[in-house]
């Protein structure tokens, strides 16, 4: 079985809805087919990590069902279906229910998946939860309703901390593990890491720092036991998993178009290395930047809606910072692209500003947190752009 869209696009996330909307709303009137793994309900992902203090369900999370949101789209919407082969050459489509797709141009909007360090033993995966979509939330929140649970969440970045706070307010009794001795060691210089650790302790977040989990067993009361590497224990009624994401490149590899590890290699056109094939989003990687936010995303869902309107436009990324959803702590970073020669740190307690400074003293990056988050317009200013 062989259908036709002139615009086939990859994955219902915000790249790849926010792209058919945009499309849409500029009075383009091509056949479009959309393609998701997952439920393709309409939901706006970083409010996945602010729904248990809010006591969202996730019927709430869901602003649009797939069929909603395929008749505002006036597109053909496929869920819970996979795209399992690629064929650049006759610009086709195998999806996982048989049918072959043909299409005129193509957009890779696959995302990022959650990498695990280490396998999860069968009899215990469901205690264990990753959360990258919505169909994911379902699942945790179903498992942490009604009563209170102990949680042990894996990883300091911001997908970990944003849970963490999240699911303490929502009076769940959080333990946070991560092998660094700092949270967010990506985003924030050691001593306002400390002060987020601070608050997030003060609170009655417990932290494992400088410890990686090597196994996971289950007790005889139904509990889970974490043996960590330093010898420790903790004990969790679940796991969650937040060990970073890994861009989806299979299938653009497999059709043979340049990937790396950050992503589906694409210039600033959004072109990847086949023409009619463009990506977008978590998956995409521009010049070397996978910045995996959304304000680089939209900026990406502009241009591209240009180009494959006919004005082939170039996308740029401003000095964006990032605002991370930690309310003990306000806290906001636009990290260095490269090593700063050296980080000028001021402030005490909640309160730190820390600058990043290259070898001729010019700022290239910054980290606030408490009310000093309020400097992040002015210092936006300063600082280089992502992809300028
Ligand atoms: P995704 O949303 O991952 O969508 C990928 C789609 O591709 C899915 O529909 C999937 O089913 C589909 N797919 C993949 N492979 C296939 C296949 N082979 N066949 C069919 N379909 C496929 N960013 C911010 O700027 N601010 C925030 O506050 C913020 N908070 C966040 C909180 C959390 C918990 C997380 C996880 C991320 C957060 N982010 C935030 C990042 C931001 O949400 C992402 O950058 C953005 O949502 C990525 O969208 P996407 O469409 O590229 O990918």
């Amino acid at each position: 079985d062989t259908s036709h869209a002139a615009l086939a696009i990859i994955g219902t996330g915000m790249a790849g809805v926010g792209l058919a909307r945009t499309l849409r709303r500029q009075g383009d009137t091509r056949t479009m087919a959309l393609i998701s793994a997952d439920s393709g309900d309409d939901y706006s992902k970083p409010l996945l990590s602010t729904g248990f203090a809010k006591r969202l369900p996730p019927e709430t999370l869901a602003q649009r069902s797939a069929a909603e949101m395929a008749e505002e789209l006036n597109a053909t919407l496929f869920t819970h279906t996979q795209v399992v082969q690629l064929d650049v050459d006759n610009q086709t489509l195998l999806l996982s229910n048989d049918l072959r797709l043909r299409y005129d141009n193509l957009v890779l909007a696959t995302g990022a998946a959650p990498y695990a360090p280490f396998s999860v033993p069968s009899q215990l995966a469901e205690r264990c939860f990753a959360v990258n979509n919505l169909d994911d939330y379902r699942r945790l929140h179903a498992a942490l309703s009604p009563k209170p649970a102990r949680v042990a969440i894996i990883g300091a970045g911001l997908v970990g901390c944003e849970f963490a706070n999240d699911l303490h307010a929502g009076g769940h009794q959080v333990t946070l593990i991560a092998p660094e001795n700092t949270l967010l060691p990506r985003l924030l210089p050691e001593p306002l890491g400390d002060a987020l650790g601070n608050a997030f302790q003060a609170a009655g977040i417990q932290l494992r720092l400088g410890a990686t989990l090597e196994s996971l067993s289950l007790g005889s009361d139904n509990a889970l036991t974490l043996s960590l590497d330093n010898s420790e224990h903790c004990i969790a009624d679940i796991v969650l998993l937040a060990t970073g994401l890994t861009p989806r490149t299979q299938l653009a590899r497999a059709a043979g178009l340049s990937v790396s590890r950050h992503g589906i290699q694409v210039d600033r056109l959004l072109r990847t290395s086949h023409s009619n094939v463009y990506a977008l989003g978590d998956a995409a990687c521009v010049e070397g930047i996978n910045a995996m936010y959304v304000q680089p995303l939209q900026a990406s869902i502009k241009a591209l809606t240009a180009t494959l309107s006919g004005t082939p436009t170039h996308v740029q990324f401003g000095a964006w910072p990032i605002i991370v959803k930690t309310p003990l702590l306000p806290v906001v970073a636009y990290p260095p692209l490269s090593t700063p020669e050296q980080w000028k740190i001021e402030g005490q307690g909640n309160e730190m500003t820390a600058l990043a400074e290259d070898k001729y003293g010019r700022l290239i990056g910054f980290a606030l947190t408490g009310s000093c988050v309020r400097r992040k317009v002015e210092l936006s200013r300063v600082v280089p752009a992502l992809l300028g």
